[in-house]
């Protein structure tokens, strides 16, 4: 069997696998065989599971030897985030907390010593029910807070486009491994933009649902009013069978919906002339949060867009016109606050739930203290990264007596505005097109001193979070080459109102069909 199959699309070797011309078995090689020879330069996968995938092929070829039906993923190799558990994997939310002792003493922390949960996420379960393959754990900045996947606690993931830059983060691992062909498709999670942005700088497809559409059973809690679990895959086709076979009601989840799942597969095929699109110009501004009116609260901050990657989505936006869809103008105005909101609400979540990270019930627990209190730091105060500790203080602060009502409860509001702002458009527009980063991927090490820098960088993926609304990106076209820096990826956002990931999907396979991105993969060196 050819190697190239792994660069199929999902959908397609569902079918071989399916229709017996290839089995399970010699596609889960050959993806093991490519991640051998690909990840060491590029740190898409914490753990590899080839035992456990090669029985999970086998078990599907049986499947199909003895004449069942196999599931809408026969045979499709997926590489799962760290931050969703897994029973016959180690699962460590990219963080030393999570780790069993090492009897070594070991100076680098070994992912394979992570916390094996006793149960599969729900959307693991469903995976598995739909004949997949999983073959590892991805990478992950820590607890998935970062935008860069600078914060795991192991190393790095990098751009397969240019391994001296980061693929983007919190989900940095899944985009990888599908843009440098080592899975078919992942899973990741996007609290604040962690599945879209990761795509946006890989050239890959990401999807965050609707709040509530998928379930969070099973995934490690970050910000859990935004938290939501969604596809990458190199295609929008893949990305919606991926969706479509984890998205729907979980009654282990209070928060997952009960609406029927839509077929967003189907939809990808489905015409979108006349679909209105709205453009928001607060999403091309030079300079985001720039001072505003006298008494504006809001910082200086500079994060403007870069003229090639506006160039790019504005592109773009030209071919969704040329698809026949009507471009219209809307505002956004509270756009301005969403950093500082996303980053008052999702600190004080994380501080509530990072709690449970103690010493006593999960993974590390710290040697030679005193007392209870003593265990509860040290271990914390070994545990966890800079940033998750710099998370949690600030979340600690804006929910403290006192300053409770100056921070949480003023940041509760403006999310409220937020959300306002996009009923408002999706009353004139059927979807929002914009950018999903203002930079192609940066260089490693580019940020990790400047935290508000990596923060300010999310200003395009915040709104839809703390609205509660579906978004995707999806490639569009690729920075030229300039002064030694490679072409790089740009992802083309598209948001739609509550439930309407279909509409994305459409729109999106339409928009896919003429980019100029279209079949693009980078060259990775093999070992
Ligand atoms: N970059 C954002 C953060 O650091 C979003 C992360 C996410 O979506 N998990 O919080």
């Amino acid at each position: 069997m050819d190697a190239t199959v792994l660069d199929r699309s999902i959908p397609e070797l569902a079918g071989l696998v399916t229709r017996g011309e290839v089995s399970a078995e010699e596609v889960t090689k050959a993806c093991l065989d490519r991640i051998t020879r690909r990840d060491g330069a590029l740190g898409a996968f914490l753990t590899v599971q080839a035992e456990e995938a090669l029985q999970a092929a086998r078990a599907v070829d049986q499947k199909r030897a003895r004449g069942e039906a196999l599931g809408p993923l026969a045979g499709v190799p997926i590489g799962i985030k760290d931050a969703l558990c897994t029973r016959d994997a180690p699962t460590t939310a990219g963080s030393r907390i999570l780790l069993r002792p090492s009897s070594t003493g070991e100076a680098t922390p070994d992912p394979r010593r992570g916390f094996r949960p006793p149960y599969d996420a729900t959307v693991v379960a469903r995976l598995r029910e739909a004949d997949a393959v999983l073959v590892g754990k991805t990478n992950m900045d820590e607890f998935a807070m970062g935008s860069s996947n600078e914060n795991s606690a192991f190393f790095p993931a990098k751009n397969p486009w240019d391994p001296s830059r980061i693929p983007g983060g919190s989900s940095g691992g899944s985009a990888v491994a599908v843009a440098a062909g080592l899975a078919l498709g992942a899973l990741g999670s996007d609290t604040g933009g962690s599945i879209r942005q990761p795509a946006a700088l890989t050239g890959t497809v990401g999807i965050k649902p609707t709040y509530g559409r998928v379930s969070r059973y099973g995934l490690i809690a970050f910000a859990s009013s935004l938290d939501q679990v969604g596809p990458f895959a190199a295609d929008v086709r893949s990305a919606a069978r991926l969706l479509g076979v984890i998205a729907g009601r979980d009654p282990h989840d209070q928060t997952s919906l009960g609406a029927p799942v839509a077929a967003y597969e189907e939809a990808c095929g489905r015409d979108v002339r006349g679909m209105r699109i709205g453009v928001p110009e607060e999403y091309f501004a030079k300079g985001f949060g720039a001072k505003g009116a006298e008494g504006d609260p809001m910082p200086q901050a500079s994060t403007g867009i870069q003229p090639a990657v506006e160039k790019s989505v504005r592109e773009a936006l030209a071919g969704l016109a040329s698809l026949g869809c009507e471009l219209r103008p809307v505002r956004l105005p509270h756009t301005r606050y969403a950093v500082a909101t996303y980053y008052v609400l999702a600190t004080a979540e994380a501080s509530s739930n990072l709690s449970r990270y103690d010493g006593v019930r999960f993974g590390a627990r710290a040697e030679g203290a005193e007392s209870l209190g003593a265990l509860y730091a040290k271990t914390r105060g070994e545990g966890f990264g800079r940033e998750v500790a710099r998370r949690i203080v600030l979340g600690t602060y804006v929910l403290s007596s006192g300053y409770y009502d100056a921070y949480y409860l003023r940041a509760q509001r403006v999310r409220t505005l937020i959300r306002r702002d996009f009923e408002e458009a999706f009353r004139e527009v059927d979807v929002i097109a914009a950018p999903v980063s203002p930079t192609v991927a940066f260089p490693l090490g580019e940020r990790v001193d400047d935290p508000l820098a990596m923060y300010l960088a999310d200003i395009y993926t915040l709104p839809a979070s703390l609205a509660g609304v579906p978004a995707l990106s999806v490639p569009c076209a690729p920075t030229p080459a300039e002064n030694g820096v490679p072409s790089l990826p740009v992802g083309l956002q598209l948001v739609g109102p509550p439930l309407e990931e279909a509409r994305l999907c459409a729109l999106a396979a339409a928009w896919e069909g003429i980019s100029p991105a279209r079949g693009l993969r980078p060259k990775v060196s093999e070992a």
